[in-house]
């Protein structure tokens, strides 16, 4: 698959840091059953329009985005909803190990707690959830998004207002407390390892630039941003690279 003494320096790299953080996107999901965003079998373009999904939209036409959510939910998410891949153990693993400090990720599934990850951050929100637009409760968005199906288009809170996927929407500006402690983390650590991202939706995807002189390790099957000034790229499948890293480093820490 990959230059194997380019997985095991990667590995002692990632053993020896101080700090050390996971940046993932939708590449790391796929495996689970969700299409990306981009890249091959991506669902943007044809199937669904990004504007339809911009906040605009649903302050102008709440009844209208939610129709539109309720087919986004159906093409993203498997029958029988889905569960974490090999590419999600083996990072919940790392953070066990103490070897990563946290997963930033771009991902709404849910995936990586599910997983059982330490500490992870979920920049663009959650699908689990719902909040509404008006008071900013936030409850589970189960059952919420059942009685969406039932027709009530747009379901509401008890004050009234409309949910709202607590997810960050085109047009909306990510958590900001997430965001500042990613920006820290990323500062602070001598290994950022960036998996299953296209890393072009900003401010998220920027993070690698944080470092601080620390090493970036790329993993995705397709060229992304800032592989020039990358120590290692793999074109590699996230499901077969990252549990081969996590083994070698679990290998080089019994051996130690
Ligand atoms: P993206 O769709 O832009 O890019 C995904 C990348 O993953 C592609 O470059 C693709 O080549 C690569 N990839 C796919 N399968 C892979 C595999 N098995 N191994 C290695 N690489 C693989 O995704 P992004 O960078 O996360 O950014 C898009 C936005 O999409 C984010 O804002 C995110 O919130 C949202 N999104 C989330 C989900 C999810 O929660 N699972 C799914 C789709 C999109």
């Amino acid at each position: 698959m990959c230059d194997d003494a380019e997985i095991d320096r990667l590995a002692n790299d990632l053993r020896t840091a101080d700090r050390a953080i996971a940046l993932t996107g939708a590449g790391l999901s796929a495996a689970s059953g969700i299409p990306t965003f981009r890249g091959d079998d991506g669902i943007w373009g044809d199937l669904f329009d990004e504007s339809a999904f911009h906040v605009s939209r649903f302050r102008r036409d709440p009844a209208g985005f939610w129709d539109d959510r309720l087919d986004l939910y159906d093409r993203m998410e498997p029958d029988g909803g889905a569960e974490p891949n090999a590419a999600h153990r083996a990072l919940a693993e790392l953070t066990h190990a103490g070897v990563l400090d946290a997963v930033i990720t771009q991902n709404t599934d849910g995936l990586h707690h599910a997983a059982g990850t330490d500490e992870v951050i979920e920049l663009h929100g959650t699908n689990a959830r719902v909040v509404c637009d008006r008071c900013g409760t936030r409850v589970d968005a189960q059952p919420v998004r059942d009685r969406a199906r039932d027709g009530e288009l747009p379901p509401t809170c008890g004050c009234g207002g409309p949910y709202k996927p607590d997810v960050v929407l085109f047009g909306e500006l990510l958590p900001q407390e997430s965001l500042r402690r990613s920006k820290e983390l990323a500062a602070a650590s001598d290994v950022v390892l960036a998996a299953g991202s296209s890393l072009t939706v900003d401010p998220a995807a920027s993070l690698p630039t944080y470092r601080q002189g620390g090493t970036l390790a790329v993993v995705n099957f397709e060229p992304t941003r800032y592989a020039d000034n990358a120590e290692y790229v793999f074109r590699a499948d996230v499901t077969e690279l990252l549990p081969e890293l996590a083994a070698r480093v679990a290998d080089s820490e019994d051996s130690a």
